[in-house]
């Protein structure tokens, strides 16, 4: 059995260096002591994904480890004051732990210590839902802080959080992995794509490694989704793609997998989390007009008003969050389903296939009514023409695609391009200013930050209140007051976890942050439920906007359009 108290060790170490090999060989020297049924737990334990494919709602908050960490603490958490609260609550937690003697409040079974008890007393937390369930969690947190060490207590309160910090990713276990096993690390990337969830890739590795070679897409376990890269203007795009590209509208809805067998149906995000329950039309509409056949398909969902407009982003998201009441918002919203690809169809795995086969295959199937439109072209004022006509239906842009691309699932590459109408990054709300006027009763002036290279720390580019809805600003005001790390005058600073997609004019060099850059008019344009933390964007990204955007020719496109 192995104890949480040497996946903790593991961990410290990996912290205390910084080349990746080293890491890798810390990482492995661990892996080959578990036994079979600790693999999975030490997978998702060191890599802080206890609550499971990003589910921020049955996560455990900091509020709640603070209550638990005072109900330990008791009298002396007036003394808090004596550790500095940093963005790092694991480390704030170990401090306070150790000058304060906890209070021992039950005893534990050795077996709890274990790393695998561990595992499990989380995920039955992260699972608690309804009424008293915050006060469980609560009780659950205050006891493991009260029965582990302060150096074991950092690490739980980090790994709760899904953020160790200990600058170990999910392709530095792959590597480790390959290296481990003596196998290509291609070979790893690809098993892990293909059962998308790493915890599975090592087990297999580990107790068959054979499997890892035949790995297949299976029906019902989602694949994580082809990324695009972001184009500067269309002529980047016909460089990159050396022939006729296929451009499609981009719309602006949220991504999903569906995948279908003898008449049951699963739907999960870009997350690869299931929203089944939230989309009854989708799966009503699988059920009436799309084949019995199995399959796994993508699209993406939009927004509709009762008119047939397509809606902003935001009245999606309000579908995906909820489950009940549906039937009351869906008179409201209606959703509709734009399919773009197909990667399984009847037993045949359809990822090794190019691009323009697997679109005949999908409308052949599908119906050319329910598959994204598509020009298929390598002439650029046809191109210039598409990507007008889709800004003016109120599209987001277009998404170009190489034809003879095969679907790589998770790779963000240059076989699929996108141009927007806008810049926007993806930012990370870091600290809050309470507004004025109409807004004093929310925090609603936001801090907004990239992370720098190595994915390590949030660097701010820029703030701003300009964007959202007043439900907006009181649900960001209740999610921000929850992850509050510390409070200055006006300003509230938080534990890093809502992403935001921002549109700006332009990047400015800029001594006022650390980052270096400053966004000019910066906007909210939606919350992006549907990212994670680490997928926010990099300082690189801000770099090459700023480099580029003199060049930039898109925004003469879009203002000759709406001139
Ligand atoms: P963004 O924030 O720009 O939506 P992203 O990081 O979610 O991007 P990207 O791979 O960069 O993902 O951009 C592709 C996304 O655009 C897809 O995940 C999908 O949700 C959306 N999309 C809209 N229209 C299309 C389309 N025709 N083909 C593929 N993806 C599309």
């Amino acid at each position: 059995m192995t104890l949480f108290i040497s996946l903790t060790e593991t961990c410290q170490k990996i912290a205390s260096t910084s080349s990746r090999l080293e890491k890798m060989r810390i990482l492995n020297d661990f892996l080959r002591k578990l036994s079979r049924e600790e693999i999975k737990p030490a997978i998702n334990l060191i890599l802080g994904r206890i609550a499971g494919k990003g589910e921020i709602k049955t996560g455990i908050s900091s509020g709640i480890i603070l209550s638990a960490l005072k109900k330990v603490l008791g009298d002396n958490f007036k003394f808090r004051d004596k550790c500095k609260e940093s963005a790092d609550l694991g480390e704030y937690v170990e401090c306070l732990l150790k000058s304060f003697k906890p209070v021992k409040q039950q005893v534990f079974l050795e077996t709890t210590y274990s790393l695998k008890g561990i595992y499990e007393v989380l995920r039955k937390a992260f699972l608690l839902k309804g009424k008293k369930s915050k006060e469980k969690k609560e009780e659950i947190v205050a006891s493991l802080l009260t029965n582990l060490t302060p150096s074991e207590s950092k690490y739980l309160v980090n790994i709760i959080l899904g953020d160790l910090r200990i600058g170990l990713e999910e392709g530095t276990v792959e590597q480790a992995l390959a290296k481990l096993l003596n196998l290509n690390i291609e070979t790893v990337k690809r098993a892990n794509m293909l059962l998308g969830d790493i915890s599975e890739t090592v087990y297999l590795g580990l107790t068959d490694k054979k499997s890892l070679l035949t790995a297949k897409i299976q029906l019902f376990k989602p694949i994580k989704p082809m990324l695009a890269e972001t184009a500067e203007n269309l002529k980047e795009i016909f460089d990159e793609m050396h022939g006729p590209v296929s451009l499609e509208p981009k719309l602006d809805g949220a991504r999903v997998q569906i995948h279908h067998s003898k008449g049951k149906t699963k739907i999960f995000t870009r997350r690869l989390s299931e929203v089944t329950n939230s989309l009854p039309e989708i799966i009503t509409l699988t059920k009436q007009e799309f084949t019995s056949a199995d399959y796994i398909v993508e699209g993406e969902v939009v927004a509709v008003s009762r008119k047939g407009e397509i809606l902003p982003f935001n009245y999606l998201m309000r579908r995906f969050r909820r489950t009940k009441e549906i039937t009351e918002i869906s008179e409201k919203i209606k959703l509709k389903l734009f399919l773009f690809d197909i990667l399984y169809y009847q037993g045949k795995q359809l990822i090794d296939a190019p691009y323009e086969q697997r679109r005949e295959k999908l409308v052949g199937e599908f119906g050319r009514e329910n598959v994204v439109p598509a020009l298929l072209t390598k002439n650029d004022k046809k191109a210039e023409e598409f990507f007008l006509n889709c800004v003016k239906e109120g599209h987001e842009g277009v998404m170009a695609k190489n034809p003879k691309s095969i679907y790589e699932p998770g790779k963000r590459g240059k076989n699929w391009l996108k141009l927007k109408k806008t810049l926007t990054l993806d930012l990370v709300i870091v600290g809050a200013q309470w507004g004025y006027g109409r807004r004093r009763k929310w925090l609603s002036d936001y801090f907004l930050a990239v992370w720098n290279e190595s994915k390590t720390d949030l660097l701010i580019v820029g703030k701003t209140f300009k964007g959202l809805t007043d439900q907006e600003f009181e649900w960001i005001t209740k999610k921000l007051l929850e992850k509050k790390l510390r409070e200055k005058g006006y300003v509230v600073w938080v534990k890093p976890e809502i992403v935001v997609e921002t549109a700006f004019n332009e990047i400015q060099k800029s001594k006022l942050y650390p980052s270096g850059y400053v966004l000019r008019f910066a906007r909210i344009k939606n919350i992006r439920f549907d990212k994670e933390l680490k997928e926010a964007d990099t300082i690189k990204e801000v770099k090459k906007i700023f480099e580029t955007q003199k060049k930039r020719n898109l925004e003469k496109i879009w203002r000759s359009f709406s001139a």
